[in-house]
């Protein structure tokens, strides 16, 4: 979705909406707001239910401080105001009070966003605010400092966070991939002692991110049927993941193989809430359709595709389960179920670095043998032989993962032995 031609009061509704849908909010808590061209503020308003609300329920508070509609703003507009005031680039802010940020809130600790690379890219480091009143002029004084001394994250203290960004899906993307964040951290914490990501791999990262691929001009009049449906495939099931949280708005890259030299990859940037099939980079013959960005991990992926012709679909995700284990460097055990080790066999763990610069490590632990693999710092990756069944892999894995951490706290999981192992690989016919 082309969200610049959304009018202020459409798009505040629309990620109003979706903040709720996820769970990121209560009906009662949460506030959005932009800055217009004119200074005026367009801003959700006092006391609507969130899970109802429409776009003619946004208020504008003009630059004079009129009021324009059919309720009261916010009455937490004060600090939104104070934010604008502070930072000229600042034109939307986003505030809500989602679960994990508000732990980290309650305990009065900053989250570490180093876990993976998209929360410190999104984030960069965070400040934390004192307690004020809400709606008072103090608790925006003390916001508002933060975001003066260059911080665009601030965790509230005993409320919340505020997030600002150029626009409001800056915004939105920011606070998204900090409740991610905290989430992960909380749930390593239960599995053990998460390790952050060192300058240098965040350097790493950015570096072969910005790898430009040769071109090629692309003519959509030659798109096949075969091709057709592959784009709107990844589309389904890229929205798939994201409405069944094992991607969130701005992580995890999706791609399928078209034919023994090309393949379909999701874009960078990309709002995996909503994405289009003419959105979607075909790269041949390692050349990118021209004028599109191919994801960050477009270089892993055509390794595997190069040495496994098997192998027709990849998926990188960050589950938050799954992710738990990624930031701990631990695999996941997939003698949970049948179904899992048969679907996943031994997952791998591999070190941050090899899905950025060591592709012949890479293509030799990632294979129709071992589908499977956590990235460290880097979420996971999944494989198969259509992209139905690669999602499905991500699926039962985050399940894994989950249930896994689920039974820490009554007295932790129980790996099958490997003699039920055994008869496993033996009746379902599995390779050695
Ligand atoms: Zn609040």
């Amino acid at each position: 979705m082309n969200y610049q031609y959304l009018h202020p009061r459409d798009e505040l509704a629309l990620t109003l909406a979706r903040i709720y849908r996820y769970k990121m909010t209560t009906t009662s808590g949460g506030n959005l707001s932009i800055l217009d061209e004119n200074g005026d503020m367009w801003i959700t308003p006092a006391r609507i239910d969130k899970g109802t609300l429409k776009p003619t329920d946004i208020v504008c508070v003009k630059k004079d401080g009129t009021i324009v509609g059919l309720h009261k703003p916010s009455s937490e507009y004060p600090f939104h105001r104070a934010i604008y005031n502070a930072r000229p680039d600042i034109r939307a802010v986003v505030h809500a009070h989602p679960v994990s940020l508000v732990a980290f809130s309650v305990s009065k600790k900053i989250p570490d966003t180093k876990l993976i690379p998209q929360t410190y890219r999104w984030n960069g480091t965070v400040a934390f605010a004192p307690y004020g009143i809400p709606g008072s002029e103090d608790l925006g004084n003390k916001i508002a400092e933060k975001f003066a001394a260059g911080y665009d994250s601030v965790v509230l203290e005993s409320h919340g966070v505020c997030c600002g960004g150029r626009n409001l899906q800056d915004a939105f993307q920011r606070f998204e991939t900090l409740e991610l964040c905290c989430k992960t951290e909380i749930k390593a914490r239960a599995l053990g002692e998460p390790t952050f990501l060192t300058e240098e791999q965040l350097q790493l990262e950015s570096r072969t991110g910005d790898v430009r691929l040769p071109t090629f001009e692309y003519d959509p009049e030659m798109m096949t049927i075969q091709e057709k449906d592959l784009r709107n495939q990844i589309c389904q099931f890229v929205e798939r993941g994201y409405r069944q949280g094992l991607l969130s708005g701005s992580t995890g890259t999706f791609s399928v193989r078209l034919d023994a030299t090309a393949f379909l990859i999701t874009p960078r940037p990309l709002d995996r809430f909503d994405v289009q099939p003419h959105e979607i980079v075909m790269i041949r013959d390692g050349r990118c359709e021209q004028g599109k960005t191919p994801s960050h991990a477009v270089l892993s992926h055509q390794a595997i595709y190069d040495a496994h012709p098997e192998i027709r679909a990849i998926i990188n995700a960050y589950p938050p389960n799954s992710l738990a284990f990624s930031v701990c460097h631990e695999t996941i055990d997939t003698r949970t179920l049948p179904e899992c080790y048969i679907f996943l066999r031994e997952v791998q763990l591999l070190p941050f670095e090899t899905t950025f610069n060591n592709y012949p490590e890479l293509v030799k632990r990632v294979s129709p043998r071992h589908p499977a693999a956590v990235l460290s710092n880097n979420g996971v990756m999944v494989t198969g032989d259509s992209l139905l069944s690669a999602f499905d892999k991500l699926e039962v894995l985050e399940c894994s993962a989950e249930a896994i951490l689920d039974s820490i706290p009554i007295g932790g999981h129980v790996p099958m032995d490997q003699q039920v192992i055994e008869d496993i690989i033996q009746a379902f016919r599995l390779e050695k």
